[in-house]
């Protein structure tokens, strides 16, 4: 239905999926809910990316976070540039981890101390392996539709009917696993109320979005977050807010400093690195001080700090601290988006429903609030398969997955805007 000229990556997908397990390293680049062959990408400048078959697309994805200042910044390049010149990783301390550290702790909320790791999911584990220590308890809260990473305790849903305990959401994972993880649906305070009565003294972490981004976009009404610090304080529960998606890339204090609350553990990921594998957790000392060597809770990794990743994170985050008016204009560029796509859905009277914050946006194809993972279920996926392959085609690369969320960067011009809006404005009537 839209033309799209594709023969190379067409090879390239069937090449790599001779020797890659679905041709790729995450599921979601394999275009599964969307239908179709992914678009191979061979370089990055700014606002766009370039696919091996010379197709420009405005990147609405940005390595789904990482590129808040566009791609191929000066200033990223300059500082792994310099630092690979002195050797890629030594496995030894180095004064470039300390600076790393101070400039997060410095910019995050509530963070003392940090330790460094090489993804987003590590960084999530080992904050709730580190909670569990610390309070010697071993259940967790999380909430349907939060996405944490891959280990084992996150991959868990709801259990059928009235019953409280998770199941796994994947084989591999232990019936055992899933019996710690206990779930609640996303803005619903009740449930979490309930959960902290029935495992009272159980219960050593809850683990949050606190601005949701891996079921679409999906904010937190009124004082749902207030309550949860409530109950987590008087549960001596630890409070994990995953600022992995929103670290840095809301405000420079996060979540925690958009919403007004103080967590006790902080995971961080994406912008963090700077397009190099980088996670991060930290939060007060006294929490943080349980890790070894300090203390008995085990944690490890041979390429974590890396100096790399670190050169290339410290010249992000120095650049976000000299910049902040980049938060400004992300949020005018997305309002502005935002605008021009109401109005498209408006005259064609699709059903829709939009949540935007800061850099942060999500169309839903569904005529109900999206306000947890089953209202954002309820989208429209034949529309969004449409409106995903219209807008490819016409140059704008969206996330190929309806619960995603989009993610802006600076390097998106207003006339990259207009374009996208116009596209949107021409495909509608195929939708
Ligand atoms: C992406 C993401 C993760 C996982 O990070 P990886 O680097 O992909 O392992 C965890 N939490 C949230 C909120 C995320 O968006």
């Amino acid at each position: 239905m839209f033309k799209l000229i594709n023969e190379r990556s067409k090879k390239l997908f069937e090449e790599a999926k001779k020797v890659i397990p679905g041709g790729v390293n995450s599921p979601v680049r394999a275009f599964q809910s969307v239908g179709g062959t992914p678009v191979f990408i061979n370089k990055a400048k700014g606002a766009y990316l370039f696919d091996e078959d010379q197709n420009r697309y405005i990147d609405f994805i940005s390595s789904w976070g990482p590129m808040i200042i566009g791609h191929a910044h000066p200033e990223i390049l300059k500082a792994v540039k310099n630092q690979v010149e002195n050797g890629t990783s030594y496995g030894i301390p180095t004064e470039l981890e300390t600076k790393m550290a101070s400039i997060v702790t410095s910019l995050a909320p509530n963070v003392d101390k940090v330790r460094f790791v090489n993804s987003g999911t590590e960084a999530c584990m080992s904050a709730i392996r580190l909670a569990r220590g610390y309070t010697k308890r071993d259940k967790i809260i999380k909430f349907a539709g939060c996405y944490h990473g891959h280990s084992d305790s996150f991959l868990i849903q709801a259990g059928s009917g009235a019953s409280t305990f998770g199941v796994p959401n994947s084989p591999g994972v232990t019936k055992g696993t899933a019996l710690d993880t206990l779930l609640a649906n996303y803005n619903n305070i009740e449930q979490v109320e309930a959960l902290f009565k029935e495992f009272k003294d159980q219960i050593a972490a809850l683990i949050i979005e606190p601005i949701a981004g891996n079921m679409g976009c999906v904010l937190p009404q009124s004082d749902f977050i207030f309550k949860i610090r409530e109950l987590c304080t008087q549960n001596n529960t630890v409070l994990v807010f995953d600022e992995v998606m929103t670290g840095f890339r809301l405000a420079l204090g996060g979540a925690q400093e958009v919403l007004g609350i103080d967590a006790d553990l902080v995971t961080y990921g994406k912008v963090i690195g700077g397009g190099l594998p980088v996670g991060a957790f930290g939060g007060k000392k006294e929490i943080m001080n349980f890790l070894a060597p300090d203390g008995p809770v085990y944690q490890a990794g041979t390429l974590s700090g890396n100096p790399i990743a670190m050169s290339a994170g410290y010249a992000m985050l120095t650049h976000l601290k000299a910049n902040k008016n980049i938060y400004e204009s992300l949020d005018q560029k997305t309002k502005y988006l935002r605008k021009g796509f109401e109005a498209i859905l408006n005259s064609n009277q699709l059903p829709y429903y939009i949540n935007s914050i800061g850099s942060m946006i999500s169309l839903h194809f569904t005529n109900i609030p999206v306000i947890d993972f089953e209202s954002a279920k309820s989208g429209d996926n034949s529309y969004f398969k449409n409106f995903f392959h219209g807008m490819l085609a016409n140059g704008v690369y969206l996330p190929p997955s309806a619960y995603e969320s989009y993610f802006l960067n600076d390097a998106i011009s207003y006339s990259d805007i207009d374009h996208t809006i116009k596209s949107f404005e021409k495909i509608i009537s195929k939708i």
